[in-house]
């Protein structure tokens, strides 16, 4: 995981984290205290290929050019999307980036002179918002992005699956007739929820063409028809996949992190009614927004780099 040697002196308390979300969109780069309080942030469109990897180096550099001389930076945390072995901080598999087993944590730390950690973005933004929201036994943590990820907790851990990939709700068929989507399927959770999926679908519904982001078509959904339906439609699909997860193992609880959760009551007032009219004999649990928002991923890289480098005595989960 720790392509460098650690530092040879203790690491303070108020050290800082340089952590990466790779997204979609973009990929965000932010210098972050212990108490997850983002200090320096930035962020570049996101390109594939190894590309991706010198941008995060850049951003890296940047933002650490950018630090007064005395602040300590412990070591660096990347979310990554697709297949990713912690272990070793080589990319597996990433469908997105179009990489295939490619090193991430080593030229990074090569290049920025720091240890570096890499985790999948799910489980780090996950596991931010899980802690944030004071780790209780039983919930359902969604990550609600480009893509739609959701990582369930019973008995306060979390349900990893015997493949280790479990929590893929953003490829949950919801509607087998609707568009098709990255994984090969039609119709998947994220093709409607997903920020990439209602961009794609407003732009072919012939909507307004300076809309670019989902922020600005849940504002235009006041009075935009277009806008109204395709969020109207996410709405449903993350209801069905809610409901569908909720049939199964009866969380006590959904909490909302991710940018699109940035949309707040806009999201949540309608999320419960939908929940409510289309559940059926499955019981609707409680439904909140995590405060993390979409920095929760670049938190969650942000633990994971200051445990990785702290002495384990005083380790702590993302
Ligand atoms: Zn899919």
């Amino acid at each position: 995981m720790s392509e460098s040697p650690r530092p040879r002196e203790p690491v303070a308390e108020r050290a800082l984290a340089l952590a990466f979300d790779v997204g979609g969109t973009s990929v965000r780069g932010a210098v972050v205290g212990a108490d997850d309080v983002v200090v320096a942030e930035s962020r570049v469109a996101t390109r594939t290929g190894p590309a991706v990897l010198d941008d995060i180096a850049q951003l890296g550099e940047d933002l650490l050019a950018g630090l007064g001389r005395e602040a300590q930076v412990a070591g660096v945390g990347v979310a990554f999307p697709g297949l990713v072995d912690t272990r070793s901080g080589i990319s597996r598999r990433a469908v997105n980036l179009g990489l295939v087993d490619t090193p991430v944590a080593a030229p990074l730390a090569e290049r920025l002179g720091l240890p570096v950690s890499v985790v999948h973005d799910t489980v780090a933004a996950a596991g931010a918002i899980w802690a944030d929201a004071g780790s209780p036994a039983s919930a359902l943590v969604a990550v609600l992005g480009t893509g739609v990820a959701a990582v369930t907790y019973v008995e306060g851990r979390a349900i990893v699956g015997a493949s280790g990939q479990a929590g893929e709700l953003g490829h949950l068929v919801v509607d087998p007739a609707g568009p098709p989507c990255t994984c090969g399927l039609r119709g998947c959770v994220e093709t409607r929820a997903g920020a990439r999926g209602m961009l794609e679908r407003y732009a072919s519904l012939g909507g307004d063409p300076t809309i670019t982001g989902v922020a600005e078509l849940v504002e235009q959904a006041a009075y935009d028809r277009l806008a109204a339906q395709v969020w109207s439609e996410a709405i449903t699909a993350l209801a069905d996949g809610f409901l569908a997860v909720g049939a199964l193992l009866a969380p006590g609880e959904i909490i909302l992190g991710g940018g699109v959760a940035e949309a707040g009551e806009d999201l949540l007032d309608p999320l419960r009614a939908r929940m409510r009219e289309r559940a059926g004999v499955t019981a609707v649990p409680p439904v909140r927004l995590s405060a993390l928002g979409g920095r929760a991923g670049l938190v969650g890289a942000a633990r994971l780099a200051l445990a990785a480098v702290r002495p384990a005595s005083t380790r702590m989960g993302p």
